[in-house]
Order: structure tokens, then sequence, then C-alpha cells
């Protein structure tokens, strides 16, 4: 049986370089905490606890001052920014440079359509720190959609922005951005900023990638998805790989790993989602191995 890594695998660069400035920080005396999990993964989440990264889980900054916070990938609305700057705390900013200017571009069409009582729409997950991130640009006033079927038939105060977050789905986005032009009476999206303005907001890094996975899952007779349970990247991606093969398996960890899945496999392909890292993956190519 023949185990390999998708060439394609490993943390986008946004999650890589979020953890590579925690970990920069960390060799300096007094503590480091995160706000939330760094990433949507427990396999490295525990690596970096390990390494003296603290993780906040319920969102309330430690009571003492001199302490440095992270702000993850997803990014932070900006009254997280006010509750670091009043504590006197040091903030290390790791938000994906692709999520900043996404949450320039949510606050400056806010302060366009605002004025004009229009509508600013995110399609995304309600509460994933991204959405909620992008959604605190508006002062919690966009309406965030999850499922297309959302969209009403008879339209929505205009003008209206339209965005999705970065690991949406692209096929579900283009079928807002076709409800949505429908009930807005819209024919050209682009043509009238004062109807409807669409942002092509999906990170590349994601829709480059799932051709790539595609064919990765295609060409293997089983495929091991490795995953964080939270991470909708990952899900999504999972459901790629089953789409175009119904032997996936999606783990959090090797302990999941079933030996039936491997019978009379000649080849198992192992993949995973923009949080997961290279060596969580070598891991799980080494349990495989072991099992045959
Ligand atoms: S998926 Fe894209 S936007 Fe999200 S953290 Fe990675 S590089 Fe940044």
């Amino acid at each position: 049986m023949k185990v390999s890594i998708d060439p394609g695998a490993g943390f986008c660069p946004g999650v890589r370089r979020a953890i590579n400035k925690a970990e920069n920080v960390l060799a300096y005396p007094g503590k480091t905490y995160c706000l939330g999990d760094l990433v949507h993964n427990d396999y490295e989440i525990a690596r970096l606890e390990n390494a003296g990264l603290y993780m906040i889980k319920n969102g309330v900054l430690p009571p003492v001052s001199d302490l440095r916070i992270v702000f993850r990938a997803h990014g932070e609305p900006p009254e997280r920014y006010d509750s670091v700057r009043i504590k006197g705390a040091t903030l290390i900013d790791a938000t994906c440079p692709i999520v900043m200017r996404l949450q320039q571009k949510v606050k400056k069409e806010w302060e366009r359509i605002a004025p004009m009582n229009g509508t600013v729409i995110i399609f995304g997950k309600k509460s994933h720190p991204e959405v909620v991130s992008l959604n605190g640009q508006t002062g919690y006033r966009a309406l965030v959609i999850e499922n297309p079927n959302e969209i009403q038939s008879g339209g929505y105060p205009p003008p209206v922005a339209l965005f999705a977050q970065t690991t949406a789905d692209g096929t579900a986005y283009n079928e807002v951005i076709r409800l949505l032009s429908k009930s807005l009476n819209v024919e050209n999206q682009n043509s009238d900023r004062n109807k409807l303005v669409v942002y092509q907001s999906i990170c590349k890094q994601v829709t480059n990638r799932n051709s790539g996975m595609k064919e990765f899952a295609r060409s293997n007779d089983v495929v091991i998805f490795v995953g964080g349970k939270s991470s909708s990247n990952g899900k999504y991606l999972f459901e790629l790989c089953r789409s175009v093969n119904i032997n996936s398996h999606f783990v959090s960890s090797g302990a999941e790993l079933i030996p039936a899945w491997f019978s009379g496999a000649r080849t198992v392909g192992v993949t995973g989602a923009a949080s997961t890292p290279l060596s969580q993956l070598n891991h799980i190519v080494r349990l495989i191995n072991s099992l045959a």
C-alpha cells in the first residue's frame, strides 16, 4: 500500500504567518496569550500550548496588564483593539493581510451605504470569528446569511454590497449572487453601484487548492482528510474530496483511523485543511503504515 501526502497540503500563508508571529515572541520573557485558538486544529494547538502560548477560550482578557495578546489570522472586530489598548497590553496582530483588506472594504462600503439606508450582506458562518470581525466593521448592522435560500425574493434596501467569508463555498456564493441579482432586478452586477456591488472575496488560496485537491482525491483509492472539527475550511475541502472519492474519511486525530478503511487499498492519499500542519499529516502517514 502506497501512502502519500497531497503536495498542496499544509498551512495557507495566512495561518503560517500567524504561527510564525506568535512563535517569534514566545522566546521573550513574560506571558503571551492568543485570543481564541490560533488555528482550528487541536494537534497544532497542543504544540503551541506546550511552547508557552496560552489560548484564551472565553474571550475575557486576563486581569494582569503586563502581557502580550496575539490576534489570530481570522481577525478581530474594532472593539477588541480598543480593549487591548485600554488594558495596556502589547498587541501582536497576526490578522491575515487578506482578511485585513477585506475588513477595510466592508468598513468603506458601510460608510458609503449607511447614509443611504442601504444594506451590507456577508455570506458566511454567523459565529465564525472572521465573519464577526467583518460584521464588527459595520457596528454589527450587516446582514449575515449562511445559505443561498436565505436571500429574500423581495430584495433589500439599496444600495447593496455583498461580501463572502474568505473560506466560503464558491458554488454557493455564485448562487447567492444569482438570487440577489434577481431579487434586485440587476442584470450586470457591477454596472450600477447604486443597486448592487459584489465583492469576489473568497481567498484565492482556498479556490486554487480546490482543483488540485480534487485531482489528488480522485487519484487515490482511499483519502484521509485531517482537520479540526471546528474548521469551516476543513469541512468544505473534505466535502470536495468526498464528491470525487466516496472512500474519503475525515479525522481530527490518529486515534480516529479505522483499519478496515484500508483493506484492499493500493493507494492512500493524506490531505488536510488550511490549518492542518504538515507535521500532523506526516504523523498520520506513519500511523497508516503501521496499520498495514
Ligand atoms: S485562507 Fe486565505 S484569507 Fe484565510 S488565512 Fe489563509 S491566506 Fe488568509
